[in-house]
């Protein structure tokens, strides 16, 4: 089988997570400007507003497979605060808990391990160079300067990085946040990075931005608790049948 290294499309349509504060504009403009060209009568309906990661690619229509095996997950946290750590991966956590229960998918974490940026895929490697899982994520808090995407004010970027390019499944996502940006706890609150890691786990989720803000997807990342219907949906709707 063919395996494609997903990138992320800037240009076309930002994966990239900014935050609600006065600073942002230029990034923040554009993404909104996005969300409102494409939007379509039936993103009335919330349930209905979701659309692909791959939407309008010639990958379009790629998701992870419904199987019983369980995607896992592994997390870097080393650039947190050493208090921070537990926390964050308790976090993430239950963020990907609530992806796991919109798809009826499995997860299951194999642990904290050291990753490494590769800055020009945007994508994330073992350190100590073994071989990329299948059928896993692999999240970090990264460094500034060890991507150029991850800039201020990104706080996030993910994607389904993985993907069989003939039969259009996913088998390998990548997360990754602005570790400055999650220390900044007087600033950012516990809601707000859950609504960060629900918005770019989505990502991993080939899902792309929806219109409305009832949906962790929307392009414009605020405080949030849980998923909303169309992430709900969406996730659903992307899912592959499982062929073994
Ligand atoms: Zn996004």
């Amino acid at each position: 089988m063919t395996e494609l290294t997903v990138m992320p499309r800037i240009r076309n349509a930002p994966r990239l997570s900014v935050i609600r504060t006065v600073m942002l504009l230029p990034m923040m403009a554009l993404v909104l400007v996005l969300g409102l060209l494409t939007g379509t009568a039936q993103a009335q309906d919330p349930q209905r507003d979701y659309r692909g990661f791959f939407a309008g690619s010639v990958l379009d229509g790629s998701g992870w497979t419904a199987c019983a095996a369980p995607i896992t997950w592994s997390i870097d946290v080393s650039a947190l605060r050493r208090n921070q750590r537990s926390n964050e991966v308790r976090r993430m956590a239950r963020s990907l808990k609530q992806w796991a229960q919109a798809t009826d998918l499995t997860m299951r974490f194999t642990g904290r391990e050291r990753l490494r940026v590769d800055p020009v895929f945007h994508t994330l490697h073992p350190n100590n160079d073994d071989p990329l899982r299948e059928r896993h994520i692999y999240i970090s808090f990264i460094r500034e300067g060890e991507d150029p995407l991850m800039v201020d004010p990104v706080a996030g970027l993910a994607m389904p990085a993985r993907v069989h390019s003939d039969t259009g499944e996913v088998f390998g996502g990548v997360a990754m946040f602005r570790a400055r940006h999650v220390r900044n706890t007087r600033e950012v609150t516990g809601y707000a990075l859950k609504g960060l890691y629900l918005h770019e786990l989505g990502h991993v989720f080939a899902l792309g931005h929806a219109d409305q803000s009832v949906n962790a997807m929307y392009p414009v990342v605020g405080d949030r608790k849980k998923l909303g219907p169309g992430d709900t949906k969406g996730a659903r709707a992307m899912l592959k049948p499982c062929r073994v």
